[in-house]
């Protein structure tokens, strides 16, 4: 029986993840439980798994928490905000810590949970976009595992199985395309949250379907599989599938390529980051290849999606850009879900913010710089912002 603890479990990969549980009593036990402040949902989690130790972000929220599980017995311990959720992700016996968390808001508690020696099954990559340079380090010195729970890198970790160190030559990511795949590059500017929102292929979080609409998802996940893998960024490629069967291949020294296939299901990533080594048996539907009929290919286009540029000479620059290239994402994303910019504007608010940022990179950054420079980039995105605002009242 494994013990998980799980951040972001009103979520995506967080229901998914205790799909996975539910199915699997005998394997998997809930130690601990975070949200941001879905407390409806939360209660109803609570009630079926029991957790010891439970947080909410949103402060506001605890007290009505604490209401919707007035009746349980025994009540677990229940805390509240940023420090909530870092305490629950270094509590107890888990053995491995689910990072559902959307954002870098899922640093601090990925790195109370490695100094705590849990395993990171990892489905919340910015946060080792912004602080691989710190996080890397922690997971040596504190000898944990980090599991991939993203489709592409455990795809790519499923394939590594069996291949000895300096054995992989390149590795490629598929990319579905995203919302916009199809849609001539000059009807971007004018599409709407609504329309980014829905993906051909995948049911996800709102902020990473904006960033598979941007491919920014694609390009963050570059900048993963070079922390994740230790590739250099001449050795990592993207190529559109737009199937989403094949989840990413490596190329070995031989030229051999090896790659692992499914139907686009996250719930058997997240298993295998729980399950590894093991395999376990489920019956989930079984990939039929004749069903899934047609697997195509092409070349990412640049010139539409200037996102996966940004991101390998974000990745390139190394240092503390990577963490700038992210939280402008961030906020341009969050801006754009507000409708307070647009969708083309995304890529030009990184980019200004990955420009200004060249001079002052932080070479080796440690984690007070990694956090600076997340403020600094969001700050400038939201001011970036409003000049952009002006220009289109001005314009209007
Ligand atoms: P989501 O928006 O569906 O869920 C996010 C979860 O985090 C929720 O439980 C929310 O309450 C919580 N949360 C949000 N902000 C928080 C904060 N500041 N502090 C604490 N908790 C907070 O997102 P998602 O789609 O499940 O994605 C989660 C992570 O997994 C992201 O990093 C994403 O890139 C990655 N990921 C998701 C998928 C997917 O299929 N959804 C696939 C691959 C990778
Ligand atoms: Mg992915």
């Amino acid at each position: 029986m494994k013990a998980i603890t799980l951040l972001g479990s009103t979520g995506s990969i967080g229901t998914q993840t205790l799909d996975i549980v539910a199915q699997y009593p005998d394997k998997f036990r809930i130690v601990g439980l975070t949200a941001g402040r879905n407390v409806t949902l939360l209660a109803q989690q609570i009630r079926q798994f029991r957790p010891e130790i439970v947080a909410v972000c949103d402060e506001d929220k605890l007290l009505e928490l604490k209401e919707a599980i007035a009746d349980i017995d025994p009540q677990p311990i229940l805390l509240a905000g940023e420090s909530g959720v870092v305490e629950v992700a270094q509590y107890g016996d888990a053995q491995a810590v689910v990072t559902g968390i959307v954002g870098c808001a899922g640093l601090l508690p990925t790195i109370a949970a490695i100094k705590a020696g849990k395993d990171i099954a990892l489905a919340n990559k910015e946060t080792l976009i912004a602080g691989g340079p710190v996080v890397n380090p922690l997971i040596e010195k504190y000898g944990v595992k980090i599991l991939p729970a993203d489709s592409e890198h455990s795809a790519i970790f499923q394939c590594l199985q069996g291949v000895m160190v300096g054995g992989l030559r390149r590795i490629i990511l598929t990319a579905s395309g995203g919302s916009f795949r199809d849609l001539p590059i000059d009807k971007l500017a004018a599409v709407t949250v609504a329309d980014a929102l829905k993906h051909p292929n995948w049911s996800m979080g709102q902020k990473i379907t904006i960033d598979s609409a941007t491919l920014m998802n694609k390009g963050l996940e570059v900048i993963e599989a070079h922390y994740l893998f230790g590739m250099d960024y001449d050795d990592i490629d993207i190529v559109i599938h737009p199937q989403s069967i094949i989840h990413s291949l490596i190329e070995l020294q031989d030229t051999s390529v090896l790659a692992q296939l499914g139907w686009p299901d996250m719930r058997l990533p997240l298993l295998y980051a729980l399950s590894w080594p093991e395999r376990i048996h489920t019956d989930w539907e079984r990939l039929d290849l004749v069903k899934a009929g047609d697997l195509t290919f092409r070349e990412p286009d640049h010139e539409k999606y200037p996102c996966m540029q940004l991101a390998y000479a974000a990745g390139r620059a190394g240092g503390s850009m990577p963490a700038v290239l992210n939280a402008a994402n961030e906020q341009a994303v969050a801006l754009f879900l507000e409708e307070k910019i647009q969708f083309l504007d995304i890529p030009k608010l990184i980019e200004k913010a990955c420009d200004k940022h060249q001079t002052d990179n932080c070479e080796s950054p440690g984690l007070d710089d990694i956090l600076a420079a997340d403020r600094w980039a969001r700050q400038e995105v939201l001011a970036d912002s409003m000049e952009l605002g002006d220009r289109i009242l001005s314009v209007r």
